[in-house]
């Protein structure tokens, strides 16, 4: 049935983009996306790509690489201006886009807006950086020269989340374009339309043909022939631990490269002198930004004892405040979760939680009534009292469920910060600033923020540490993640018999 939302008609439809053609998937077949808001609309339509699919999009980035196209790897003037171009693309075709993320993940609109902004800026950052790409060169006493050049890895699979879509695509697409890689991106299966509008766009720029290729499809069929692909020179991947744990395993039968983005379970430390005001309202959003669907949502809150009662009733004041509705209406603060399954998986840990017997301050419940009947809404959850070792503190539970545990020193802080085995993101709140530095040095966590909480710019880095992944996007450091280092060593010596060859050549 065909109905209309803002100013997108549904359901949006996806085709594949393999080597500059736009297509279905070999056999035609589809898979639908649910709108997660209203259960009863298509969302999307996507091709539901095949291995054979696949296999093309990877033959298509493995010639572009190959042949150079259109001096891809060495022609940086090119590839600043695909960037360029698709940072402005985005920006001029915003409103859609934030409207395509907003339904198929449930993203309230006024996060969906900031979202697509963002990837523009990752887009615009990187063009900045392609002509800037400088080696290193040394000469030894002999006269002969060392180089170091930077090379692109060669073609590179991208697995993507559903979360944030756009910026978890651009985090990976820029900097591999910008250093000259060609790519086959493999987006999830319950945001294709959103991804499929980007590479879109970035098909109007002046991207050489089989450069960058689009698969939708299952991560078992077509992720895993990108995974296991020869041809594919590299795996970035962004997802679920354990899917990014199968493919660290799948990669090293052939070493293949591999950088990953995985879960989190980020802790919000909150000192006896901080600014209460500041460190509630940075902490819920946090909590409940996309409904604490986010790798690095703020999901454990480590208290000090004597500021507990003041920190607690200011955040569950500000989470009570929060209105869970639909993410198309502007004055929406947090909308549906994902989907049926993710969903039922929350409220397993919520009834864990009430079974264990810690303190439910807030929330707790699947909203009931209206639209709320056709989506996946549930309140903003807090439990108190909860013990660091207790599954609701060590695993991710990937939506809007907080808990609060208490620490009576800087020493047991840094302690229950830790004692997870992830190591993505925290936040420290303290007045007295050497003492929010110490901690947030021990923090074993590829981000800290002091005073702040989910701030994530361009110019900085994101990664984790433990078992929140390998490697680094965004910045400089996004370079490297898509680039070889290579010495080319010159002799400068002039001399056809060096001293060296004597070990081997009497003469
Ligand atoms: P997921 O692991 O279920 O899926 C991620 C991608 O992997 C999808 O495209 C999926 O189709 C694909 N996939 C699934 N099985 C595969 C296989 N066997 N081989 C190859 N590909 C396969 O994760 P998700 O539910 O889409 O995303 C949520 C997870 O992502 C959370 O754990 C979250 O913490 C994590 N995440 C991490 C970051 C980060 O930057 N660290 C950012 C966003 C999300």
């Amino acid at each position: 049935m065909a109905t209309d939302i803002g100013s997108l008609q549904l359901p949006l439809s996806t085709r594949l983009l393999i080597d500059g053609e736009e297509g279905p998937a070999t056999g035609g077949e589809e898979f639908y996306r649910e709108n997660p808001a209203d259960n009863r609309q298509v969302a999307t339509a996507a091709a539901k790509g095949s291995a054979e699919d696949a296999r093309a999009a990877i033959d298509a980035a493995r010639r572009a690489f190959d042949s150079n196209t259109q001096n891809w790897i060495y022609n940086y003037k090119l590839r600043e201006q695909v960037l360029y171009q698709t940072a402005q693309l985005i920006r001029e075709h915003a409103p859609r886009l934030a409207e395509v993320v907003s339904l198929e993940v449930g993203m309230p609109i006024r996060q969906a807006i900031p979202h697509v902004a963002a990837a523009a800026d990752i887009f615009e950052f990187y063009a900045g950086l392609a002509g800037k790409l400088y080696g290193e060169s040394f000469t030894l006493p002999t006269g002969s020269m060392i180089n170091l050049v930077k090379e692109p890895i060669g073609v590179i699979g991208m697995i993507t989340p559903w979360n944030f879509p756009l910026t978890q695509t651009a985090r990976k697409v820029a900097p591999a374009l910008a250093v000259g890689c060609t790519l086959v991106i493999k987006p999830a299966s319950y945001t294709p339309a959103a991804t499929y509008e980007l590479v879109k766009l970035m098909h109007q720029t002046a991207l050489p043909n089989g450069v960058v290729n689009l698969v939708s499809g299952p991560g078992t069929v077509v992720g895993a022939e990108i995974v296991t692909s020869r041809k594919v020179d590299k795996i970035s991947f962004t997802g679920e631990s354990g899917t990014g744990k199968d493919i660290a395993v799948q990669a090293a039968r052939d070493i293949k490269r591999i950088s990953l983005e995985l879960g989190g379970k980020a802790p919000y430390v909150v000192f006896d002198d901080a600014d209460m005001e500041g460190a509630s309202r940075a902490a819920v959003f946090g909590m409940f930004r996309n409904a604490g669907q986010a790798c690095g949502a703020t999901t454990r809150l480590l208290v000090q004892e004597s500021v507990h009662d003041e920190f607690l009733a200011k955040v569950v004041h500000l989470s009570q405040n929060i209105k869970v509705g639909n993410p198309a209406d502007e004055s929406t603060d947090m909308g549906p979760l994902i989907s049926a399954s993710q969903e039922q998986v929350v409220q397993e840990y919520i009834k864990f939680g009430l079974d264990a017997g810690y303190d439910m301050v807030t929330g707790g419940h699947k909203l009931q009534g209206g639209l709320y009947d056709n989506g996946y809404y549930l309140e903003p959850t807090i439990f108190d009292g909860v013990d660091n070792s207790s599954r609701l503190a060590q695993e991710e539970i990937f939506g809007p469920v907080v808990v609060v545990t208490t620490f009576k020193d800087e020493e047991e802080a840094i302690h229950l910060a830790n004692d997870v085995e992830f190591g993505l993101v925290a936040g420290v709140w303290s007045a007295d600033y050497p003492r929010a530095m110490r901690v947030a040095r021990r923090i074993q966590a590829g981000t800290v923020w002091i005073w702040d909480n989910y701030a994530q710019p361009v110019e900085g880095i994101w990664g984790g540490y433990k078992q929140s992944g390998i490697g680094r996007e965004l910045g400089y450091y996004g370079l490297d993640d898509f680039q070889e280092v290579k010495q080319i060593f010159t002799d400068g010596t002039g001399l056809t018999m060096k001293p060296a060859y004597s070990q081997v050549i009497s003469e």
